[in-house]
């Protein structure tokens, strides 16, 4: 029997869909989605296995100007992906205008691999307005296949499957038949703790955080996690923490009750708050928590 096997990789500007897509063709929350931008900071593999094929698809951070050298990391994650798709899906949303920058969009008009042009959110649009965007869009990008879609209420997304199924070359699988994911357990809890950081904090605190879960200790009945959670300066810590402790113990809570949903089992989780002064920028830090891959 011929195998098929690949790399699809999902880019675009921030806050469009992407991960929402992603989550949506494996039917797990590998990604966590927020309404921020920056969401996603990592290069996120999620794998769907068929009898006679495996996709692998990669979920990207948002395309943005990078102003710090965690940004510059995000943005390599994002040129990782041009390099080796074997189908690009290009995603936009209902009313965008182009991907602001001209060299990234210059990969995607010229790229080798096919390219699936994901017109989403159009949940929020109405025919004629939709009809106005696939039209720009074609003309934008002619070397795409074009299809309108709504990542969260799953319209057009099996068409869309089903399409990048054709699309995929012939190859024995990259990952085991029975692999989700590339990424340990540890990062999808450090993920649930920020995506609960991001929800419950305001202006620059969420980008100024990273976690690290220090301990991950599962038995029959129960996951046991040590978590902490690093700001940039002490001033973070203490709005982090809240008054007499509030604001961490929400974030304990919402993220407790998410991971017992991804684990399918009892959680036990413990967070507590690190300065690591300008994590942010120093490159040693950016490698420790595998951003660098330099
Ligand atoms: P990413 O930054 O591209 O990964 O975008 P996310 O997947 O994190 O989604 C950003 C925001 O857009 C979230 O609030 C999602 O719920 C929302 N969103 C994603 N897909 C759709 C869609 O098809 N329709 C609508 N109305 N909202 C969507
Ligand atoms: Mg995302």
């Amino acid at each position: 029997m011929m195998h098929k096997a690949g790399y699809v990789n999902i880019i675009g500007n921030p806050n469009v869909g992407k991960s929402t897509l992603m989550n949506a063709f494996v039917g797990e929350r590998l990604s966590i989605i927020t309404s921020k931008a920056q969401t996603t900071r990592h290069r996120i593999l999620g794998i769907v296995n068929g009898d006679d094929f495996q996709i692998l698809f990669s979920d990207t951070p948002g395309i943005i100007k990078p102003a710090y050298e965690l940004q510059n990391s995000m943005m390599d994650f994002v040129k990782s992906a041009f390099e080796d798709a074997d189908v690009l899906v290009y995603m936009v949303e209902i009313g965008e205008k182009e991907l602001k920058d001209e060299a990234f969009f210059k990969r995607i008009i010229f790229s080798k691999a096919p390219v699936l042009l994901l017109l989403n959110k159009i949940d929020k649009s109405d025919q004629q307005q939709l009809e106005e965007q696939v039209a720009m869009w074609k003309e934008k990008v002619p070397n795409a296949e074009i299809f309108p879609i709504s990542a969260l209420e799953n319209f057009n997304v099996q068409t869309v499957f089903d399409r990048i199924v054709e699309l995929l070359p012939e190859s024995e699988p990259y990952y085991p038949k029975d692999a989700l994911t590339d990424k340990p357990e540890r990062f999808f809890v450090n993920e649930a703790i920020r995506e609960k950081i991001l929800v419950n904090y305001d202006k620059e605190i969420p980008y100024a955080v990273e976690i690290e879960t220090e301990e991950f200790k599962e038995d029959d009945a129960i996951i046991r996690i040590r978590a902490v959670i690093m700001v940039e300066r002490e001033t973070q810590k203490g709005i982090i923490i809240g008054h007499k402790g509030s604001a961490i113990k929400k974030v304990g809570i919402q993220a407790r009750e998410e991971l017992e949903k991804f684990f399918g089992k009892q959680i036990y989780i413990e967070l507590y708050v690190k300065v690591n002064k300008d994590w942010r920028s120093s490159e040693r830090q950016l490698r420790r928590f595998g951003y660098n891959q330099k």
